[in-house]
């Protein structure tokens, strides 16, 4: 058995199934025990190898679309952000915004959960066959800014123009200088005409990101693109980094003077 699954001259070593080889054994045992047809047995011994395939394919374009760990709708807690509905997150994780081009603006204070929503949306999109690119704003015009020929960075604003989903995470934590404003407003124009979808995160109102752009006038003009085709998704909530010390924050009763100085007798 094991020169069947691991010699160089083995049949399946020859049409490289080395995920069928590794499961092999166990399959075997098995189809022995539960008495399976041949039919039975072909089919589940191939479909280890596809699932095993399928599985590394998944890995190599997750890490090439730079998304963070696999985050997914059934680990979020939606009782614990009443503001934000349930259902209008289930529909878009149906994925028909990509389709329609549409983009998600997820509006909130830290923790809150717009990464996590983001990030869900984007593993879904990739696991759907969808071209999918996951950076914060940072990122992306240290990025733009690092381009240093013209060409170069007209290739760069190419690379973001082009995925079906581009998030753009974490819009608020840098104001841009006006060449980064600039850029930034060419790619969400390039991506309005090119029908791509974006996907963006914000602890910043819209009102505010004239100031984060540095420009007004810009602003304006962006959020006109942008928000013509998207669904903005408000969570006015606790932050969830802080549930675990919820209880610390809320007293359930007024502190007593032990509790507010515990090292004073
Ligand atoms: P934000 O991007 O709004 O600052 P994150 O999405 O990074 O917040 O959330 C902070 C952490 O809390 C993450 O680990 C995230 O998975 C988790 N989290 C946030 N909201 C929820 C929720 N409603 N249910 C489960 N986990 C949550
Ligand atoms: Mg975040």
């Amino acid at each position: 058995m094991d020169a069947f699954c691991a010699e160089t001259s083995s049949p399946l070593v020859q049409l490289g199934l080395r995920h069928l080889g590794q499961a092999l054994p166990t399959l075997l045992d098995e189809a022995r025990q539960q008495q399976v047809s041949y039919e039975t047995f072909l089919y589940r011994a191939l479909a280890v190898e596809a699932q095993a395939r399928r599985q590394r394919v998944l890995l190599h374009r997750s890490q090439a679309a730079h998304l963070p760990a696999r985050k997914t709708l059934e680990a979020f807690d939606f009782s614990f952000q009443p503001s934000l509905s349930e259902r209008q997150v289930r529909e878009l994780a149906g994925l028909s915004f990509v389709q329609t081009a549409t983009s998600i603006v997820l509006l909130g204070p830290p923790g809150v959960g717009k990464t996590h929503l983001a990030a869900s949306f984007a593993w879904l999109a990739l696991e759907a066959g969808y071209s999918t690119f996951f950076t914060s704003l940072t990122a992306l015009v240290e990025d733009l800014d690092a381009a240093g020929r013209k060409d170069t960075l007209r290739r760069r604003l190419r690379f973001y123009a082009r995925p079906q989903v581009l998030v753009m995470d974490e819009i608020g934590y840098t104001r841009l200088n006006p060449k980064q404003g600039q850029l930034i407003f060419e790619l969400v124009n390039a991506r309005y005409a090119g029908a791509g979808s974006l996907i963006l995160t914000s602890n910043k109102s819209f009102a505010e990101w004239g100031l984060l752009l540095g420009d007004e006038v810009l602003a304006s003009a962006l959020l006109d693109r942008l928000l013509h085709r998207a669904e903005v998704l408000t969570i006015n909530g606790p932050s969830y980094r802080m549930k675990e010390h919820v209880p610390l924050l809320q007293p359930p009763h007024p502190l007593t003077p032990k509790e507010v100085m515990p090292h004073q007798a």
